[in-house]
């Protein structure tokens, strides 16, 4: 709605480009090729590439991957994937090992100008000497090696003539400063591992704080957006600018996401999927935007949820139901609604002799979504939670005795049922009154009941996939001992031998539907023409608290 206030970000940028700071707007989404995106990642790419869509300007997707033991081309291509799935493009298609030259070009300014060294220390030296928050840390014997040698054994740290670990290059800042980060952190390690860009061609891999903002700073991004974990790192960020006399990029932090009970990192997405918890990275209960896709979400429903959640200051915690709420209003105008049974159980229409009919259903009364024809016989699948032998006060569906109206058809009244050895209903006997025809109800009678129904020699079977959330605790990453001890032992229902609308054949992967009374559903990729496979994606009750 455009009567919305700007959040804290676009008040920046409008400043910026009204006061002529910038004259264009150069934002960048920075992901590190080390796993999928997740739901957490849609809402960085929404603010940075909606910013440039609403200032114009352009976003560059820059791949953080300077980290070469992590990083696959698997994962580039995935997380291109849903950027352009979530309906955003970028300018440029960037890494930042694309600027390894340039970089070690910059530690060797650096070096020159007095303001780096080489250490030879051990981790736990390095770690002694560091200081506490409110104690200041001492220096290095190494720091006040002279410039020639520095610089004599960088460059054989890149020719390769060390192992890891053996040297690192250090920033020369200030051991005393009140930002732990500031004391003459680490922005060059030796690493002898093969790089999915760059091959073998380097040994030593920069820092992810040598590394970000000169990255952002040779593409000229003007905002560089980040969550609040880097407050204390932009001290370091406009340091490193400052002494290279680099483009001025700046850094501004927003809070990260953070959604019940889910867990947000790679790094833990990538043990669910490495121990088989899950299956794989788009499993349709993985918070990654794969996983969502699978799962039925739409682009607009995931777009539509970051922009409600918004862009704050402070950490919080976003209900997961609110994220479902944006799904069912989005299904709600567009899924056609359709019948299918999930735990079927056989209805006969004792005297209905027509053999079959046609009837004809509305898609879907919240759009001009059209019709679609029904075959209707005497022999149907309802759902077994519709009949019960006893019915309970206030049931108004079917029971010995009781009539109910199947949806877009008759009106029924149950006169028997039949039961097997162990005492379970099997079938349920009925007639049908036969003037009343949904659309042309000349009966009279009025029920209070609608079931949902599918012929059975016109029903085709599926096997539906139904999900709840993967953890059961609301904070699983704030739990006492392992995340994955609070896995939902009962996330995934398989109901194999459900019975569904013929028309439901032609399905495909962007479809979406209604079951009636069920929930939202699509199909899933493992369907095959013997076998339809569905997803539901959201239940219809919202559970969000507003
Ligand atoms: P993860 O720990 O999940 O791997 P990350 O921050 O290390 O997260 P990156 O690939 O570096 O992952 O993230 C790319 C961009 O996405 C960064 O700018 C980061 O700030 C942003 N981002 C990551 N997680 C979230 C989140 N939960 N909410 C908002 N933005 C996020
Ligand atoms: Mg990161
Ligand atoms: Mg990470």
């Amino acid at each position: 709605s455009e009567e919305k206030s700007l959040n804290f970000i676009e008040e920046i940028v409008e400043n910026d480009l009204n006061s002529g700071k910038y004259k264009t707007l150069v934002t960048r989404f920075p992901p590190e090729p080390n796993g999928y995106l997740h739901i957490g990642h849609a809402k960085a790419i929404c603010l940075n590439f909606g910013l440039t869509q609403k200032y114009g300007g352009y976003t560059n997707l820059r791949f953080d991957d300077t980290n070469p033991v992590t990083e696959k081309t698997e994962y580039v291509n995935s997380q291109q994937e849903d950027i352009k799935w979530l309906g955003f493009n970028w300018k440029n298609e960037l890494y930042a090992s694309d600027y390894f030259d340039e970089l070690y070009s910059f530690a060797i300014k650096l070096i020159e100008k007095g303001l780096a060294y080489v250490d030879e220390s051990s981790a736990d030296e390095i770690a002694a000497l560091k200081g506490t928050p409110t104690e200041p840390g001492q220096d290095s014997q190494y720091r006040n090696r002279s410039i020639e040698e520095n610089l004599d054994i960088f460059t054989r740290m890149k020719n390769g003539e060390f192992s890891d670990g053996a040297y690192i290059l250090r920033a020369k800042i200030d051991m005393a400063s009140p930002n732990m980060l500031m004391r003459d952190p680490i922005i060059y390690r030796i690493k002898h591992a093969e790089h999915h860009r760059t091959g073998n061609k380097w040994c030593i891999y920069p820092m992810y704080d040598f590394a970000h903002g000169q990255s952002d700073s040779i593409e000229n991004i003007t905002h560089s957006i980040c969550t609040l974990e880097y407050v204390s790192h932009r001290e370091l960020y406009d340091w490193f600018i400052k002494k290279l006399e680099i483009f001025p990029s700046k850094q501004y932090e927003f809070a990260r996401l953070n959604l019940t009970s889910t867990v947000m990192s790679k790094r833990k997405l990538l043990q669910l999927v490495n121990d088989n918890l899950v299956n794989g990275w788009d499993d349709p209960r993985m918070p990654t935007i794969s996983g969502l896709r699978r799962r039925g979400f739409t682009p607009k429903s995931v777009r539509e949820f970051c922009e409600r959640i918004g862009i704050a200051k402070r950490e919080n915690l976003i209900e997961l139901s609110l994220l479902e709420f944006c799904i069912r209003e989005d299904l709600n105008k567009s899924a056609n609604r359709v019948m299918a049974v999930l735990d079927p159980i056989k209805l006969v229409i004792t005297n209905y002799e027509k053999g079959t009919e046609d009837l004809i259903g509305e898609n879907n009364p919240e759009a001009e979504g059209g019709t679609r024809v029904i075959p209707f016989s005497n022999e149907l699948w309802i759902e077994r939670e519709d009949f019960m032998e006893v019915p309970a006060k206030k049931w108004f569906r079917l029971a010995p005795g009781a009539m109910v109206r199947l949806k877009f058809a008759y009106i029924v009244k149950c006169e028997d049922f039949v039961k097997d050895e162990n005492g379970n209903v099997t079938e349920i006997h009925c007639t049908y009154i036969p003037e009343s025809k949904s659309g042309n109800d000349t009966s009279g009678i009025n029920v209070k009941g609608t079931i949902h129904w599918v012929s059975v020699q016109h029903a085709k079977t599926a096997e539906i996939r139904l999900y709840d959330r993967l953890f059961t605790s609301e904070t699983p990453d704030a739990e006492e001992g392992d995340f994955k001890d609070y896995l939902n032992p009962e996330s995934l229902t398989v109901l194999p031998n459900a019975f569904i609308e013929p028309a439901l054949a032609d399905a495909d992967l962007d479809s979406r539907y209604q079951f009636i009374r069920k929930g939202y559903f699509c199909l899933d990729k493992d369907s095959t023409a013997e076998k339809l496979v569905f997803n539901r994606t959201v239940t219809l009750k919202d559970t969000f608290k507003k």
